[in-house]
């Protein structure tokens, strides 16, 4: 069972709270059924694999998930998308990290590094 909290920063976050799964999920996605669905079934994924480098992987290979990018895109203000690329936040006196994100950054970094 995953408790589905509504929030309105970012797009979606899953994590572990007292022994449950809880996906907090951006209030404006109940208005798009279809990218609610993908934003959840992404989101499931985490809660399946939450080790490191499995997170990894989802984030990675949803980069190319262009459907979902697009129904962001068409129906999400970019102020919410921004804000769910940013890897670390404080919402309702919690903090919260996404360390895949961390990395992804810190690899492009070293990348451009490398390049110039
Ligand atoms: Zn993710």
């Amino acid at each position: 069972m995953v408790n589905i909290k509504y929030t309105n920063w970012g797009i979606a976050y899953a994590f572990r709270e007292n022994n449950q799964d809880v996906i907090e999920l951006n209030s404006e996605l109940s208005k798009y059924p279809e990218l609610k669905k993908r934003i959840l079934k992404h989101e499931k994924e985490h809660l399946k694999n939450p080790d490191f480098l499995s997170n990894l992987w989802i984030e990675f290979k949803d980069m190319f998930d262009f459907k979902t990018h697009n129904l962001m895109a068409r129906h999400l203000s970019l102020k919410i998308r921004m804000q769910s690329l940013i890897p670390i936040w404080y919402y309702k006196g919690q903090i919260n990290t996404n360390s895949a994100l961390f990395f992804i950054y810190l690899v492009f970094i070293i990348g451009i590094i490398i390049v110039i």
